[in-house]
């Protein structure tokens, strides 16, 4: 036992935090450049640069009072000054909550209150996004509000962030002692209500980008530049944020130009070798591309998860010597789980046996380690047949939920997390969705509940029941279409219903059809069968998607 004590502790105990990534990049790389597009301009920084003006903002930041434990919301585009909050916040022990710019005000008040965020910093542009949301919490008028990239007319009391930080220090002393204190908190939604908090620590943000440093992960290198457009309000932009200055590559960032031109023309100038985002957006680039029959000759390789990768998207990049890269993550998993690469037991086989390899969602990356079970709970077969629901665990994976006991106690058991997706594995380790289990459905990068819209309509007076499914589209992946029934005698119309809804979710939520059916069919517990709807009405918005609908 005594030899067994004299060997510990021989390594030295050093914590794994953010703001040793700042100081890492800040010192082996600090000459290298920061490009960020926000709205007030474009703005090129070096990352010695970056990181006096993150000193300034956590300089700025004690002195408003905030420290150990505080929580301070971003609502932003991805921008320099998002990252700085990144990197300012956690390394004055405080914590970042990224809000999500797309919830409605009801929620985006909720997540505000449930955060008790003290401070907001909010990008100008999105000033008239939030204002609902401030006013939907009762918590609001003792945050500080600051705007960045200008003043913005719907939030006036707002403080501007370059006059917050111009009078500060430029150095500071992190305060980060133990790595297992909380750095990030991001809100995911859930199956019905308010958004559920999934809080990152030091620890578990640092393990995770040098998973996604790896070569057959993310693969970057210092010599890359990289755009992340998956949003910082998205699972901390895939890591991005952290993983890329660990390695020095060049970072930029499309701030509120997200439309395909504005993309296209930033990829094209900063001469990106990487990029990152959901599928609905590299169509769009896809589009425009073709529309002008142009090419982006620097860009290499993109990353490309959120939603399943259509087989012609990653063909048409192909085409154009762009590699689709396709991944899958939760936020509950920081969020990367799987990356697809062919693996050298491919070598030879076909091309349309290496196109379905790349198709899958991947292989699992190391520390994330996981298991496929039946609804009993029992283990099924890694044959590429067998489907099961599949469970993660990891050092990145979160053991509960912030603040939540219901939701935690559903998705977490034994140790595992419950994803809710329903997998296959095969004999090489590729992971393939086949199905999901909880009631959402995932249109362009964003969750809508099929429960919450299916307990609005069946408020209507004329409906009987109600089931909400996700079906193929060709610019979102996916959109909510409803199947209702009518009680007996009663009659409504598609625009009643749909007017109807209008009053009550986010515009965006509204059903692309409501379709009148007899009967819905049901389990032999009585539950829904959405499978089969899915099933049955898998086509009927492919026309209107064609039509740009
Ligand atoms: P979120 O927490 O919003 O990042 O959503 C995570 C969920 O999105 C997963 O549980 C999947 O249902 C879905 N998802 C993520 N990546 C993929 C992918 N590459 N293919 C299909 N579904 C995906």
């Amino acid at each position: 036992m005594e030899e067994v004590d004299a060997m510990r502790g021989l390594m030295m105990d050093v914590p794994l935090t953010i703001p040793s990534i700042l100081a890492h990049v800040m010192t082996n790389h600090g000459e290298r450049e920061i490009v960020s597009r926000a709205d007030d301009g474009i703005h090129r920084l070096t990352y010695a640069e970056f990181g006096r003006r993150v000193a300034k903002l956590a300089n700025a930041l004690r002195r408003m009072g905030i420290g150990k434990g505080d929580r301070v919301a971003s609502f932003a585009w991805n921008t320099h000054r998002h990252l700085e909050l990144y990197y300012a916040v956690p390394s004055i022990g405080a914590v970042l909550h990224t809000a999500n710019i797309r919830l409605f005000p009801e929620q985006v008040g909720y997540v505000l209150d449930h955060a008790e965020d003290r401070a907001v910093f909010f990008d100008s542009s999105l000033g008239a996004a939030l204002a609902p949301g401030l006013a939907a919490s009762p918590n609001s008028a003792q945050r500080v509000v600051v705007s960045m990239g200008g003043r913005s007319p719907a939030v006036e009391r707002a403080l501007d962030y370059e006059e917050l930080i111009a009078g500060e220090t430029d150095t500071f002393e992190p305060d980060v002692q133990d790595e297992w204190d909380a750095a990030i908190l991001c809100y995911t939604s859930a199956t019905t209500g308010d958004p559920k908090g999934v809080l990152y620590t030091h620890r578990s943000t640092v393990i995770h980008a040098y998973a996604c440093s790896a070569a057959d992960a993310l693969g970057v290198r210092e010599r890359d530049t990289v755009l992340p457009i998956v949003p910082m309000f998205h699972v901390n932009a895939w890591g991005i944020p952290f993983s890329t200055p660990m390695t020095g590559a060049k970072l930029v960032f499309p701030g509120p130009g997200m439309d395909p031109k504005s993309l296209i023309a930033l990829l094209d100038q900063e001469r990106v070798t990487v990029s990152a985002g959901v599928p609905t957006v590299w169509l769009g680039i896809r589009d425009e591309l073709r529309r002008n029959a142009a090419t982006l000759p620097h860009l290499e390789r993109f990353i490309v998860g959120g939603s399943a990768v259509p087989a012609a998207l990653m063909r048409d990049f192909d085409a154009l010597n762009i590699t689709a890269v396709h991944a899958w993550g939760m936020t509950e998993s920081s969020p990367i789980g799987t990356v697809s690469h062919v693996k050298a037991a491919l070598a030879g086989a076909s091309p349309e046996q290496i196109e379905h390899a790349r198709l899958t969602q991947g292989v699992f990356v190391p520390g994330m380690q996981w298991r496929l079970v039946d609804p009993a709970g029992k283990d099924v077969a890694h044959d590429g047949k067998s489907a099961g629901e599949l469970l993660i665990r990891g050092p990145w994976v979160a053991a509960r939920y912030y603040k939540n006991e219901d939701a935690s106690a559903i998705a977490f058991k034994d140790g595992w997390f419950r994803t809710g997706d329903i997998c296959t594995v095969d004999e090489l380790g590729y992971l393939q969705i086949v199905d999901r289990a909880k009631d959402l459905v995932k249109s362009g990068g964003e969750w809508i509940s099929s429960v919450d819209l299916e307990n609005a309509l069946m408020g209507h007076p004329a409906i009987k029941e109600a089931a909400v499914v996700g079906v193929p589209h060709e610019k979102w992946i996916e959109r909510p279409v409803a199947c209702v029934v009518l009680r007996e005698g009663a009659a409504a119309t598609e625009e009643e219903l749909r007017a109807w809804l209008g009053e009550r979710v986010a515009k965006w939520w509204i059903p692309d059809r409501i379709l009148f059916i007899d009967t819905i069919p049901r389990t032999g517990v009585g539950k829904f069968r959405k499978r089969d709807l899915r099933a049955r009405f898998a086509n009927v918005l492919v026309s209107q998607a064609a039509s740009g609908g």
